[in-house]
């Protein structure tokens, strides 16, 4: 469809007229705008690049845009079927082939990722898990070699330490990320092909140095890849220097825990090269999101920038308190966070220092208790793996989410058996949840499980 762009919004235009109008000035309009943002890497604030980003409205003028819920698109003309396939006409001249390539809704909310992390350009996929492996398929080939922080999501750390290997002949060795020599010693000139960590770490919340992760690599022709799935608008690590961005869009940027999904923000030409008709992992491994659920995604991440807040807001608040208290309490805004400072640094203004924090229980047996507790007798949260609800979400790291890892590796990656980690909600007033918390810890210290 053809488009008309006034004021920095974009109308549909005429529908398809009887012929295919690649030739049409409108199209120099769409040209350019239909695969990136169109957004300059240059504000401050992701909430402001999203905002300039452009406005998709609906086929009828409706507010929201349509979703093309087609599997297939039809042409006028069959010459154009084999330019398309050629790759000579594509999404940017708005040519679409079959929705396990690009689809136009999908690759709206494509357009919203590369905004709000100010990259070039982003494609969503089914599932975090699918956009992890695919962008590490697309960047190493067999005998291709990671290095990758020894803090990740279980599913990453087992996608790396077996997967991988196995499927692909692709090896990680595994660095502790802090630290920067050691980081810079394991990465092969010639041979590693990625650098891999999250942001923040999952469930430890360590903070990465991404600019200078970013120097280390690149100096040795490495690409950068950051899972910021625990800190979105907080970090923008693209702005920061490293080259691609990981979501998992059903934690945070969904809100809703009812989606699975995920995204690669990055380049251009790695979007395109991950939907090309012969090499690519998006487009032939084929773990594609659902034009529906793209649409529900999309009007999710307005609103993001004033979750993200909320979270922020009650977690600093929360674990102020809980340190206070005495509880052993890992919250990257406290002072004491040994990463608090760099955070300060590297963070987009206003945000806050996540929705996340931890409580060590010390043992497996006190963080069951007390999570017990506070879902069932306070009602101050849910047992529940994930995060980014609007309930606060809680789960001893150890034996869920990061269960992937053995003890040693446990360890290492600083997760002791009773790291109760919290997602923390804004439902509520905070004074409301702030009173269930302390009447469930009144309970383990009635009972001698907790000391102050
Ligand atoms: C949940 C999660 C993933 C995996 O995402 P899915 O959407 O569940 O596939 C990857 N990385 C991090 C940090 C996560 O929290």
């Amino acid at each position: 469809m053809a488009e008309t762009k006034t004021n920095g919004f974009v109308f549909p235009g005429k529908k398809r007229s009887g012929r295919d109008d690649f030739d049409g000035d409108d199209l120099f309009i769409s040209k350019k705008s239909m695969l990136s943002s169109g957004v300059p890497p240059t504000w401050e604030d992701p909430a402001a690049a999203f905002a300039s980003a452009r406005h998709e409205f609906g086929e009828h003028g409706g507010v929201n845009m349509s979703i093309e819920a087609s599997a297939t698109f039809t042409v006028m003309e069959p010459e154009t079927m084999r330019r398309m396939f050629t790759g000579e006409l594509g999404p940017d001249r708005d040519f679409f082939i079959y929705s396990r390539h690009f689809n136009p809704t999908v690759l709206n909310l494509g357009r919203q990722m590369a905004a709000l992390e100010g990259t070039e350009a982003a494609y969503c996929t089914a599932s975090g898990m699918s956009a992890i492996s695919s962008v590490l398929m697309q960047l190493c080939s067999s005998g291709g070699h990671v290095v990758a922080s020894r803090a990740l999501y279980g599913g990453t750390h087992a996608l790396l330490t077996h997967f991988l290997p196995r499927a692909c002949n692709i090896t990680t060795t595994f660095v502790d990320i802090n630290k920067l020599e050691m980081v810079q010693n394991e990465i092969v000139e010639g041979k590693t092909n990625v650098l891999y960590f999250e942001s923040m770490s999952n469930p430890t919340l360590t903070v990465a140095n991404i600019p200078e992760l970013s120097r280390i690599a690149h100096d040795k022709g490495v690409t950068v890849v950051v899972d910021n799935t625990f800190s979105p608008m907080v970090l923008s690590p693209a702005r920061l220097g490293a080259d691609v961005v990981v979501h998992s869009i059903s934690k945070f940027i969904s809100g809703g825990a009812d989606i699975i999904a995920g995204a690669v923000c990055g380049p251009a030409s790695l979007v395109n090269s991950m939907m090309d008709l012969h090499q690519g992992a998006l487009m032939l491994l084929g773990p594609t999101m659902n034009a529906k659920v793209a649409f529900e995604l999309s009007e999710r991440i307005p609103h993001l920038s004033l979750r993200m807040k909320e979270h922020c807001h009650r977690a600093m608040t929360y674990a102020t308190r809980m340190k206070k208290l005495g509880l052993k309490v890992v919250y990257p805004g406290l002072e004491e966070h040994p990463q608090h400072k760099l955070l300060k640094s590297m963070a987009n203004k206003e945000y806050g220092f996540g929705g996340l924090l931890c409580v060590d229980m010390e043992t497996e047996e006190r963080a069951n208790r007390l999570m017990n507790y506070l879902q069932n007798c306070t009602q101050f949260g849910f047992m529940a793996v994930s995060l980014g609800y609007y309930e606060t979400l809680m789960s001893c790291s150890g034996s869920s989410t990061s269960s992937e890892m053995n003890a040693e590796e446990k360890a290492l990656a600083g997760i002791s058996p009773g790291l109760v980690r919290m997602s923390i909600g804004f439902i509520g007033t905070i004074e409301q949840k702030w009173s269930q918390f302390e009447k469930a810890l009144s309970r383990m210290q009635d009972l001698g499980l907790f000391k102050n």
